[in-house]
């Protein structure tokens, strides 16, 4: 359950240094959290893995991207508390030199949060390049569908904080999943669905088939994988 989160009021109170050490100088104490936060704007976070679990998909991504702010965002406490270890432990190893791929991952962090609620309040218009939706919880009866992360509401927050050009990423081994995801993503009017060939090579579709947990499961038990892309038109010219 939620109801105990915090979530800031804007964007701006977002303090990136400390998901991010590396790439944010630490707020000191006469710097107001805006002042702090346009210390920021040359870098953020521009890809976001929405229910990302135990953390697979960005761990094998954040090598593959080393100059591109990646952020995960879990609703369950103790799964988030997870991957924070597991990304402390990664940045470890590479300090004491026993990094496996020599990267230091850095750019990879994680946040609780409901995706659900108040995205907004976290990321900018437009600041998202990419955004992964990787086998959500189906919710498989009807009065359960409105807990489904992705609705015509969502989508429209979703088209808010996904810069146009950049790409919603989905994946489930649910088909009755598949296709409300790609109904409700295809009927939004800002964004379009990808074509296999514009996928073609792809480094993201790859990971997201073969590097999340839930993905590797469903491998193991020879299950199907349906994938949907959409890419976020330009905003509409009113005239
Ligand atoms: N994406 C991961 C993977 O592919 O291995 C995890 C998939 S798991 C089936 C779904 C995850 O979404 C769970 O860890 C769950 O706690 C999380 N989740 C569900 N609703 C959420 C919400 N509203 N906001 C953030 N995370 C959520």
């Amino acid at each position: 359950s939620d109801h105990n989160l915090e979530y800031p009021h804007s964007p701006d109170q977002m303090d990136w240094s400390t998901h991010f050490p590396a790439f944010f100088p630490p707020r000191n104490e006469s710097e107001t959290t805006a002042e702090h936060s346009s210390t920021q704007l040359q870098k953020q976070v521009e890809i976001a893995d929405i229910g990302c679990g135990f953390g697979g998909l960005i761990v094998s991504l954040g090598p593959k991207l080393p100059d591109t702010l990646m952020l995960g965002m879990e609703i369950r406490q103790q799964v988030t508390e997870y991957v924070e270890e597991r990304i402390i432990a990664l940045r470890r190893q590479y300090e004491e030199g026993e990094s496996e791929n020599g990267h230091n991952y850095q750019n990879i962090s994680v946040i609780r949060g409901n995706a659900m609620k108040f995205l907004p309040n976290m990321f900018h218009k437009g600041q998202l390049r990419k955004m992964f939706f990787c086998f959500p919880d189906p919710h498989f009866k009807a009065r359960k569908h409105k807990a489904r992360i992705i609705s015509p509401g969502l989508a429209s927050e979703y088209a808010y904080i996904v810069k146009p050009g950049g790409i919603i990423y989905t994946i489930t081994d649910v088909e009755d999943l598949h296709n409300w995801m790609a109904r409700h993503l295809e009927d939004h009017p800002l964004f379009d669905r990808m074509t296999p060939e514009e996928l073609e090579g792809d480094v993201c579709v790859e990971t997201m088939m073969g590097d999340t947990e839930e993905g590797k499961k469903v491998t193991r038990n020879n299950g199907n994988k349906f994938v949907a892309c959409f890419r976020r038109r330009e905003d509409p010219e009113w005239s």
